[in-house]
């Protein structure tokens, strides 16, 4: 026996008109679907999509929590990512669903991304354009490393010998003989070894493996964040002192040389500027502390990370003319 959501009955249903996923209107079903319905819960966690198409009003005020920090923002991409293990879920609740009752699979399913992204841009779409090459990313991030390596694990010991093998083939080359006895870490729950232990899974034990997804309840955290990608200045810069390093010079957490490097200093203005907290220079050659840099100056890069603001012409100008600083 499995609960659903009614979203998640819709897209078992292969329902492509997104309109239906805003409230709950399920006559609409055809008759393979129909039988789905003695499995809707509205007031349980859903087993399918393990609770994250069962909070979207929540999601949608965190996006616009993120919109406001970018008053003057009219683009941005969505970025959404699902834990792999929600694929393993999926194929265990569709096997269980076609062993159980007549429903079958044959037009396959709605991602629970692409409803997920319909309903949480819908109602923002007022106040930004979705576009998928906008360098402002609104990321949706679901994840517990530690919830989805628990739960393989558990699902490993559940198989039988001969399928424990063969998983132990895909998730440890250290384990391959006993899967069993495999220590995960979350590099070994991915995209790809979900995949290909879906396909390894004889479909009677796909069926019978379900009751573990109720007896090991998974929470997954969102994390949403409205972040700009890297952006780059590029210049030249000279130096006339000789004990300045190009860098931060600390060994043993102790700082030598000077309490500040070139990178600090060209980073500076533009940190107050772009009002991010880490810059990273990237320079044309490394010179000793004690080399001077004259002439043309040496060319650079500064990668400005996550800058939460776009400065205009005239402030990014101000920039390049302050780093002149003289040191003792
Ligand atoms: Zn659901």
């Amino acid at each position: 026996m499995t609960q659903l959501c009614f979203r998640c009955a819709l897209r078992l249903s292969n329902v492509q008109n997104f309109e239906f996923y805003k409230t709950e209107k399920l006559s609409e079903l055809d008759e393979n679907c129909q039988q789905l319905l003695s499995f809707v819960n509205n007031q349980s966690k859903c087993n399918f999509c393990l609770g994250i198409l069962q909070k979207i009003e929540f999601y949608r005020e965190k996006c616009l929590v993120e919109l406001e920090k970018w008053p003057s923002v009219s683009q941005v991409q969505i970025l959404i990512t699902i834990p792999p293990l929600i694929y393993l879920i999926e194929s265990l609740t569709k096997s269980w669903l076609q062993s159980e009752t007549k429903w079958t699979s044959t037009d396959g399913i709605v991602s629970i991304k692409d409803v997920l992204k319909y309903l949480v841009t819908i109602d923002l779409k007022e106040k930004v354009i979705f576009q998928s090459d906008s360098s402002l990313n609104l990321a949706i991030i679901f994840e517990n490393e530690k919830s989805d390596t628990e739960f393989i694990t558990n699902f490993i010991s559940n198989c039988s010998n001969e399928t424990g093998y063969r998983i132990g083939q895909i998730l440890k080359a250290n384990a391959k003989h006993d899967a069993k006895k495999a220590k995960l870490n979350k590099y070994d729950v991915t995209n790809i070894t979900i995949e290909k232990l879906i396909e390894s899974l004889p479909e009677k034990e796909q069926a019978s493996s379900l009751e573990l997804v109720k007896s090991n309840p998974i929470e997954y955290n969102v994390e949403i964040s409205l972040e700009h990608e890297h952006l780059y200045v590029a210049g030249r810069y000279l130096k006339f002192s000789r004990q300045l390093p190009q860098t931060p010079w600390i060994m043993n957490g102790v700082r030598h040389f000077s309490d500040t490097s070139v990178e600090e200093i060209i980073a500076a203005p533009f940190e107050k500027i772009f009002q991010n907290s880490k810059s990273i220079l990237s320079s044309s050659g490394r010179e000793d502390v004690d080399v001077r840099t004259l002439g043309n100056g040496r060319p650079f890069i500064l990668e400005i990370q996550k800058p939460k603001q776009i400065p205009n012409n005239e402030l990014l100008l101000s920039a390049q003319k302050n780093p002149e600083r003289k040191l003792g």
